[in-house]
């Protein structure tokens, strides 16, 4: 009972790291396109390059930590002045809303900052992306101006 209890943690986990490791090369690609690991290491290079090209990225990032930060630091004596106590769990829930500002800093830059650069590379590799949402255009007629998944205006590629 034990033993397969812990084997079945074991491979759940062990499931999710290869998950995670694979993600890192797919996201964002839709895997209908069936492009090789090595050029989609490749399309996410590109997108990486980009990405740190325009400074308004590195700017939010900045602004973002520093704010996160800024609440790790002042928060437990906000709390402790507000409530006319200290207790350790305050410094503790400061540290939990902290780790939280950083993975809603983190998802926020990777689906509106990163994935149009994805979508962007995909696009100059011919792939009929919208350069929003990444929603794969392709079969669409050229009636349908906007992107059914988000509204875009489209734009279509010259090829
Ligand atoms: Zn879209």
């Amino acid at each position: 009972m034990h033993t397969s209890r812990s084997h079945l943690r074991f491979t759940y986990r062990s499931y999710n790291l290869a998950t995670l490791v694979m993600n890192i090369y797919n996201s964002f690609i839709d895997p209908e396109f069936s492009l090789d690991r090595k050029t989609k290491k490749q399309i996410h290079k590109l997108a990486w390059k980009q990405w740190f090209k325009n400074s308004t990225n590195m700017a939010i990032y900045a602004t973002g930590l520093a704010t996160s930060m800024g609440i790790f630091i002042f928060l437990p004596d906000i709390i402790d002045s507000f409530l006319g106590n200290h207790f350790w769990y305050h410094t503790v829930s400061a540290f939990i809303i902290y780790i939280a500002l950083l993975a809603i800093l983190f998802h926020f830059m990777r689906h509106f900052r990163f994935a149009p650069c994805v979508y962007a590379e995909l696009r100059s590799r011919g792939f009929d992306v919208c350069p929003k949402c990444g929603y794969n255009l392709k079969d669409l007629t050229p009636e349908i101006q906007t992107c059914p998944e988000c509204g875009r205006q489209r734009e279509f590629l010259d090829s």
